[in-house]
């Protein structure tokens, strides 16, 4: 474990939370080394986009709901960082909208998957899919361990949600019929462009809004969640979020490069 002496005034004090959480569960087999790394790219576009869940990932986390309130079986699909960051807000996501909750992984490995599903478990969860001989199943064009789904999980949903993927996984389930919300900081990687709808939010924040706004819109009517889904476009919405980050660009520029600094 490591040793946390972070300073709850520190600039950054949210953001090193997060990483030790990330350090802590790698040291427990939860979250691999290349999550580690993962992790960072993410922060990197989550400073451009000002650290904060914008308008436009306002918008794709109510057709994210919209989606999962007209899915007729949906699937969450778990991996290691999304475990160790938001497993609580899986489980209330999955309870909400009567999901299931898959563990999918890149490096796989049965205490991996055995520690993610205590996880889980510890969070609430009653069953995990995906997990030892139940992910018997193969998604085609998928060389990695990610592609062993659970017949009963990932392989028989309509809508899968994978938070934190990667393109060639995401691509191949949109190819196998699926309907893909993903969460992704960055709007330039192909899972951001092959998902049905990506929700471009730091995954610690857009999991509680997320489940948020199904509580929020649960009971309006069929047609209200299709029309949501009708007035979302996702390639014009990863398209106005490159362009927020332009503008954010501009404005930290115009403010004086030192000030930033200053005031963060
Ligand atoms: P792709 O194959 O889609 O182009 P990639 O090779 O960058 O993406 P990975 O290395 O698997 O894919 O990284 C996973 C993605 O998760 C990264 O694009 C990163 O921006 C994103 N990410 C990491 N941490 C978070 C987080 N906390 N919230 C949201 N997104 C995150």
């Amino acid at each position: 474990m490591t040793d946390s002496r972070i300073p709850d005034n520190h600039p950054r004090a949210k953001s090193l939370h997060t990483r030790e959480k990330l350090i802590n569960s790698h040291l427990e087999g939860i979250v691999a080394a290349s999550g580690l790394i993962a992790h960072g790219r993410g922060e990197a576009f989550d400073y451009l986009l000002g650290e904060k869940t914008s308008k436009l990932a306002l918008e794709a986390i109510d057709a994210a709901a919209a989606m999962f309130l007209t899915a007729r079986n949906p699937v969450i699909s778990v991996n290691g960082n999304t475990a160790a960051l938001v497993a609580e807000e899986v489980v209330k996501l999955a309870n909400i909208t009567g999901s299931k909750i898959e563990v999918n992984l890149f490096y796989r490995s049965r205490a991996r998957e055995l520690v993610i599903k205590k996880l889980l478990e510890k969070a609430g969860a009653h069953e995990i899919f995906g997990v030892g001989k139940n992910a018997s199943a193969r998604i085609p064009e998928l060389s990695s361990e990610r592609r062993r789904v659970d017949p009963k999980g990932i392989l028989a949903a309509d809508v899968v949600m994978v938070p934190l993927e990667d393109g060639d996984r995401t691509e191949a389930l949109v190819k196998i019929g699926k309907k893909v919300i993903a969460i992704d900081l960055n709007p330039l990687s192909r899972t951001a462009a092959k998902a049905t709808i990506t929700i471009v939010d730091n995954i610690v924040r857009s999991m509680p809004k997320l489940v948020g706004s199904v509580g929020k819109m649960k009971n309006q009517g069929v047609g209200k969640f299709r029309e949501i889904l009708r007035n979302f476009d996702n390639g014009k919405n990863l398209a106005e979020s490159m362009l927020l980050i332009k503008e954010n660009l501009s404005k930290f520029a115009a403010e004086g490069g030192t000030e930033r600094g200053r005031a963060m």
